[in-house]
């Protein structure tokens, strides 16, 4: 369940909220109990920072000295 990160205009506290994406924009009381409130626009990273791929060099996948020449067509 995503996290949502809010503050409260009364008392200035910072919180968060894990509740379904579809009650992100719901009204959220703050810890200490006040209505005013606001979502903060915060990037919450749901799973690792692993996976990211970039093509290796040299791995092959075009640039061969091979293709181009001819000799695969
Ligand atoms: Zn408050």
């Amino acid at each position: 369940m995503p996290r949502y990160e809010y503050r409260c205009r009364t008392c200035g506290d910072t919180f968060e909220l894990s509740r379904p994406m579809a009650e992100s924009a719901a009204p959220a009381s703050c810890p200490a109990g006040h209505d005013d409130t606001v979502k903060l626009l915060s990037a919450v990273a749901v799973g690792g920072t692993a996976g990211a791929s970039a093509p290796a060099p040299g791995a092959g996948g075009g640039g061969g000295s091979c293709c181009g020449g001819g000799c695969c067509g």
